[in-house]
């Protein structure tokens, strides 16, 4: 089967038998995806932000983190309530509770709020308190998982791309939501497994243009588990805006020496301010616009 978009554009008898033929772009418009109840694009000429802590760790943490960014405009908070932890006895996350001062983040900041779902029998639950329903690397490969969140919410699922996954089968993961009905799903690169060791994982900008080619679907891509280290993350970041990316997810951290999880990757907020405007002067010279749209609700 060829794997040009242009070629496969207005072949229908094709299209039907495609392994992603609801993903595929087939000469379809880029989607955008709208967040939460401003409707916060993602896809298009917008440069999407997403920031916040790896993990829900408490009240005054996230929202000194979450009120700091707001300050700068970032109009979507990220943090996990449910984390999937190599060991068993690492922090779990605060699960429900965590849940709910996400939701009291958003009253608060008027942020839309990005957390992960583990669990099929928590797609109510977490639809109920998030904006985006995100699939870490972990589960992308957990087709139930992304049946259920096609089959039981309309929220916007934000798939990242699994640690050792194909593009073909981050594309047919995308499908299993997509065919069960839910057109909004936005997908993130976020590094694969190397035999580097230096850093986390080996961000690959190529699949930036390529999924671009390939699909009608927003890219974003998330330089914190890429890197694994801070100073990194601009660096990336800045690359991957250049090269076609929808939007970043970042960790970030109003204090990242006392993160529970992923210090060592979180920018400080003074850090994360220099970042955006770096990003920013890309996007423009892309003739894009970043995403700092709260910016006059937080002034
Ligand atoms: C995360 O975003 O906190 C996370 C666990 O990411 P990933 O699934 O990409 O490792
Ligand atoms: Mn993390």
């Amino acid at each position: 089967m060829t794997r040009n978009s242009h070629d496969q554009m207005f072949d229908a008898e094709l299209l039907e038998r495609h392994p992603y033929r609801n993903a595929v772009r087939a000469g379809r418009p880029d989607t955008i995806v709208h967040v939460g109840d401003a409707r916060t694009p993602i896809g298009g000429d917008h440069v999407a932000t997403i920031a916040g802590p790896c993990a829900v760790e408490g009240r005054d943490a996230l929202l000194a983190t979450a009120r700091g960014l707001a300050a700068m405009g970032v109009p979507m908070l990220r943090g996990g309530a449910f984390k999937p932890r190599t060991s068993p006895h690492s922090f779990q996350g605060l699960g429900q509770e965590g849940l709910e001062l996400l939701a009291e983040a958003r009253e608060l900041t008027g942020m839309s709020v990005v957390t992960e779902i583990l669990d099929t029998a928590d797609v109510e639950l977490v639809a109920e308190h998030a904006d985006v329903l995100q699939v870490g690397t972990r589960n992308m490969a957990n087709f139930r998982l992304l049946h259920a969140l096609g089959e039981r919410t309309d929220k916007p699922i934000l798939l990242k791309r699994g640690m050792a996954a194909t593009v073909e089968e981050l594309l047919c993961a995308a499908e299993y939501i997509l065919a069960a009905g839910n057109p909004n799903v936005i997908l993130c690169e976020r590094g694969i497994r190397s035999f580097e060791p230096m850093v986390r994982n080996a961000f690959d900008l190529n699949v930036i243009p390529l999924l671009r080619d390939l699909t009608h679907l927003p890219v974003i891509v998330d330089p914190s588990h890429a890197a694994g280290r801070a100073d990194l993350v601009p660096a990336i970041s800045m690359g991957a805006v250049a090269a076609g990316a929808h939007g970043l997810i970042v960790e970030v951290h109003h204090d990242p020496t006392a993160a529970l999880v992923d210090g060592d990757q979180s920018l400080d907020l003074a850090a994360a301010a220099t970042m955006l405007d770096q990003v920013e002067l890309i996007a423009r010279a892309c003739g894009r616009t970043l995403d700092r749209s709260l910016r006059e609700v937080a002034a």
